[in-house]
């Protein structure tokens, strides 16, 4: 078995000791003689394996009875309008940071549902380079909540402060969630999809706090609310079972790591790394991001030309390291670095770089 350095955006590099605890259990899950996904989740088994994950969920994060962890269906982009159909009373502004596509893509479904105001928009021509700042977010006043993208996956930046905000901040943390301790607490409402840094795509977490699930709106689809799958404890309708396995063995993965603490070692590490390279060499690579906010999960540059960046590319792909194509409505290099990327691969692409550099 030869595995790649995988650089990918999502669906991302898993670790490999998560694939093959996954493998040994495939075939038999805990001597039941069938696999997770021949399994009821009516059943026992089932019931374990989920509230495993939940657990695992509130542990890592810090969080105790005072949220609730859902584990639908949907993906982050479903959560784009089941957040304000929830949310957002029908008199209420929700306020929205937009700092890039994702961001504004939550906005554009908020608008569907609800009165919204983009309290900060940090894109110039289409590019984004930065987050606000606190004194740039012009906050309604008695907001419903404040929606922001942690991580901007797309471009490659990411807070490193959240901003003081009266009403419930809501973030989707897809693309940096359990890569560095926060303080989940002042959060009331985080969502993810799990391609990212938890899991196989086909589950997204949804963290919220009881008070606003207890106000959530209702009158709305069963499945598009979160009482429902709350009351339900996530198993209102089938679950994706195996995806929600395989969450609760990253996140176990995760703990025995060091949780939180120990991810934010291992990506700074791997972050500095990157960045080291790139600011060594500003005549060959450019990162068009703001220093503050740099992303230590998605770590975009350029090359002096689009040729060399294509070559770049390809000569990457031939040394097994792949993923490192930009978005393409961004173009240049992006080198995703969740979780499951190893430090290893990053000193090897490192070492990529600086000859690739030399040899131009
Ligand atoms: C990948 C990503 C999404 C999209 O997630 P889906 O699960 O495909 O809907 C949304 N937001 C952010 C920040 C992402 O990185």
């Amino acid at each position: 078995m030869e595995r790649v350095y995988n650089f990918s955006a999502g669906p991302s590099a898993l670790p490999l000791a998560v694939l093959q605890e996954a493998a040994a259990d495939f075939y038999d899950i805990a001597g039941t003689g069938k696999s997770v996904m021949e399994t009821s989740h009516r059943s026992q088994e089932y019931a374990a394996i989920n509230q495993q994950a939940q657990a695992l969920v509130k542990e890592l994060l810090g969080l105790g009875d005072e949220y609730k962890v859902l584990l639908l269906s949907g993906g982050a982009s479903l959560q784009f309008a089941m957040v304000p159909m929830n949310l957002l009373k029908p008199d209420a502004t929700a306020d929205y940071l937009v700092t890039g596509s994702w961001a504004s893509k939550a906005a554009k479904e908020g608008k569907v549902i609800g009165r919204i105001n983009i309290a900060a928009d940090t894109g110039q021509d289409g590019v984004y380079c930065r987050v606000p700042n606190q004194q740039e977010c012009k906050l309604s006043a008695n907001g419903a909540y404040v929606h922001l993208t942690a991580n901007n996956t797309i471009f490659g930046t990411q807070y490193h402060s959240y901003p003081q905000t009266e009403a419930p901040l809501v973030a989707d943390m897809s693309s940096d969630i359990m890569s560095r301790p926060f303080d989940a607490k002042r959060f009331g409402l985080i969502y993810a999809g799990a391609q990212k840094n938890l899991g196989p795509a086909g589950v997204t977490l949804v963290v919220i706090r009881e008070d606003l699930l207890q106000q959530s709106n209702s009158g709305l689809p069963s499945m598009l609310s979160y009482k429902t799958h709350a009351d339900k404890d996530s198993l209102y309708n089938t679950p994706p079972c195996f995806n929600v396995y395989m969450l609760g063995r990253t996140l176990a993965w995760v703990k025995a790591q060091g949780g939180l603490e120990g991810m934010a070692q291992r990506t700074q590490r791997k972050a500095d790394l990157l960045y080291q390279a790139i600011d060594q060499n500003p005549d060959f690579f450019r990162a068009p991001v703001d220093r503050e906010s740099r992303s230590t999960m998605n770590v975009v540059f350029r090359l002096p030309t689009e040729d060399l960046e294509k070559r770049f590319v390809e000569q990457g792909k031939s040394a097994k390291m792949i993923g490192l194509k930009g978005h393409r409505s961004v173009g240049g290099i992006r080198v995703s670095i969740y979780n499951g990327v190893e430090p290893e691969w990053v000193e090897a692409l490192v070492q990529f770089m600086e000859e690739f550099a030399r040899r131009a």
